[in-house]
């Protein structure tokens, strides 16, 4: 599902001030990805990856280059936990 209206309006408050300029080609244009990815994360101690521990990731994207910024949605204020 999509990003609704009012999490891209977070977004454009809470992340977007502080993405000044692309750090690879210094553009300062973007686009949020429309959906939040859900990355599972790898246990060092046992080379697995654990499904119970995940990283919602909000994706900014250079609209040059296509570098991505990652935020984490939770921590960032977008989502709730
Ligand atoms: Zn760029």
């Amino acid at each position: 599902m999509a990003l609704s209206p009012e999490i891209k309006k977070k977004v454009m408050e809470k992340i977007i001030p502080f993405v000044k300029s692309c750090p690879l080609c210094g553009n300062d244009n973007f686009t949020v990805n429309d959906y939040i990815y859900v990355c599972p994360t790898m246990q060092l101690e046992t080379n697995k990856v654990d499904l119970r521990s995940v990283f919602p990731a909000i994706m900014i994207d250079c609209d040059n280059c296509h570098y991505t910024f990652i935020f984490h949605a939770i921590k960032a204020g977008i989502i709730e936990h």
